[in-house]
């Protein structure tokens, strides 16, 4: 079975397990959410991953881009390390001691991490690297990621993302940042994965994906659940890509019900190929430490109400462990 590449090396397809598509470990989102937004503190991930695991959780797909990386880089101690954006963005990708405290973890915990690189969305776009670069400079730093290493590190990415749209349009910075990434997907095969949140963006970045010559199969258009228009997500999963419900939270903006009604439709439709999970992970008040759910809430709780809802087990496995595992390897369908 084909191959993916995790912070620990390349697993075989077979050995995935239960995956979670979308989520962040270590984060620095103070930018536009302060308070919550910030997660650098090794022991507290640790347990959050020990109950994900303990939970049932074999994989989780970690696609905080290089700029939410920037001052947010524990060591495996806890203590956080100094030296700000600039020196850990000397090579616009992630922070080496991100990717290095991933690894710790995964190792201390035994979950498998699967890392995303890329670039986010407006105003994150805003920096002179960015601006500097061509949209071919950009997809080789984001092949070389995928294929050599991050700088610093020889641990490989093995997707690229989450690549965003900030508003109900694409930008222009936001543009080049996709076409970068379509073209990095074309080198390697290695899924594009999306923030599209809110608005029925993801039409639109799908299209500009597809017109640079990216199967749709190749990419995974993420936050659907915050688009609460059934229609948006059946025209997606009827052109191919990947549809994520991946802010199943407690509390969430939409009710659970809602989510569990978006979930169940589509599969109904025909579409259980297209349906991917997560919990998009991205604030200490979403950890189960805070009174969250952490990144066990859909294996202890949202599958439960899937399954009341008439889904079979092998329903859920199918979108649980099936379908990372295809959008992850790059195997058709
Ligand atoms: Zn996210």
């Amino acid at each position: 079975m084909a191959e993916i590449m995790t912070v620990t090396g390349a697993v075989d397809g077979a050995h995935l397990g239960t995956t979670l598509m979308h989520e962040h470990v270590f984060i620095n989102l103070l930018r536009e959410y302060r308070g919550t937004g910030l997660i650098q503190d090794f022991p507290l991930m640790r347990s959050e991953l020990d109950r994900y695991r303990d939970a049932g959780g074999v994989t989780l797909v970690d696609v905080t881009p290089a700029e939410l990386t920037w001052g947010a880089s524990p060591d495996p101690c806890g203590v956080y390390r100094a030296g700000g954006p600039a020196a850990a963005s000397a090579e616009h990708t992630r922070a080496p001691d991100n990717v290095t405290a991933l690894f710790e973890l995964s190792v201390a915990t035994g979950v498998r991490i699967v890392l995303g690189t890329g670039h986010y969305r407006d105003p994150y776009l805003a920096y002179e690297g960015f601006d500097q670069r061509s949209v071919d400079a950009t997809a080789d730093l984001l092949v070389r990621d995928l294929t050599e290493g991050f700088a610093g590190t020889r641990i490989r990415a093995g997707l690229i993302g989450e690549v965003g749209a900030d508003q109900w349009f694409i930008s222009p910075r936001e543009e080049r940042n996709l076409r970068a990434s379509a073209r990095a997907c074309r080198r390697t095969n290695a899924a594009v994965t999306t923030h599209a949140a809110r608005w029925p963006v993801g039409r639109q970045q799908l299209d500009l994906l597809l017109a640079e010559g990216v199967p749709p199969d190749r990419v995974v258009i993420g936050h659907c659940d915050t688009v609460n228009i059934p229609e948006y997500h059946l025209d997606l999963a009827r052109s191919g890509c990947y549809v994520q419900f991946d802010t199943i939270r407690p509390g969430s903006e939409y009710a659970l019900e809602t989510r569990v009604a978006h979930v169940v439709s589509l599969i109904r439709a025909g579409f259980i190929n297209r349906v991917l999970l997560s919990h998009d992970v991205c604030g200490r008040d979403h950890l189960q430490a805070y009174g969250g759910g952490g990144f066990s809430y859909l294996l202890q709780h949202f599958a439960k109400r899937l399954l009341r809802t008439g889904l079979d087990p092998a329903e859920l496995d199918h979108i649980l462990v099936e379908n990372p595992r295809r959008a992850l390897s790059g195997e058709a369908g």
